[in-house]
């Protein structure tokens, strides 16, 4: 675990004032069931990418590896009788959805790259990859438009590796769905291009764990 530079100050100050000071270098379990979090967190230090679980009710960081992110019974949806939706299964089938919009009592997933400045990748851009899914159905990430209508930007249900577009800054929150209660292993990684010298530079691959409740 640790903390956001901002917000390090004012952490570490409750922390020692409640005796729970944990070193950074200690591997704990964490368990996030609602609230604003940006699953994959983005930032680029040393001249890497990190990947993280930036929990921003908290402002803390977590480390992938240490997260149980959880999608509570709450989240079970049926699948709509609509063709647009057919990729999540059939009509009236269950689903788990964490929404685009935020449900206070559900976990609210985003990406994230807001800690990365401006000019250190060419056009800023950068691209985020689902690299893989294990769990007992298949995963997609899809947004909603103003009419309800589905667009998936990820979706283990007919091949991967997928690729979300986004930009140094960039946060994105859309729906997270999971076609089976269980546990989920999604894997994710990072790349861009480096505007001052034309290198492509990838992240390792972070896995972040799914409990899905029934
Ligand atoms: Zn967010």
């Amino acid at each position: 675990m640790r903390f956001s530079n901002r917000l390090m100050l004012s952490a570490t100050t409750v922390l020692a004032l409640t005796g729970l000071a944990v070193p950074a270098t200690a591997t704990t379990c964490v368990t996030l069931d609602q609230g604003h979090v940006d699953v994959v967190g983005i930032a680029w230090e040393d001249n890497a990418f990190n990947l993280h679980v930036h929990d921003e009710e908290h402002g803390v960081e977590h480390t992938p590896a240490e997260v149980q992110l959880i999608a509570k019974p709450g989240s079970q949806i049926a699948v709509p009788d609509d063709a647009a939706y057919s990729f999540l299964g059939t009509p009236g089938s269950a689903a788990w959805v964490l929404p685009q919009v935020q449900d206070p009592e559900l976990l609210w997933p985003g990406i994230g790259a807001e800690e990365i400045a401006s000019g250190i990748f060419t056009n800023d851009a950068l691209k985020v990859t689902l690299v893989g899914v294990t769990g007992p159905a298949d995963f997609s990430i899809f947004t909603t438009d103003a009419f309800g209508t589905p667009t998936r930007i990820a979706d283990s249900g007919n091949g991967l590796p997928d690729t979300i577009n986004t930009t140094a800054g960039g946060h994105l929150h859309a729906n997270w769905a999971f076609e089976a209660a269980g546990t989920y292993k999604l894997k994710f990684k990072v790349s861009g291009t480096l505007a001052a010298t034309g290198q492509k530079v990838t992240s390792t691959v972070a896995t972040y764990t799914f409990q899905v409740q029934k």
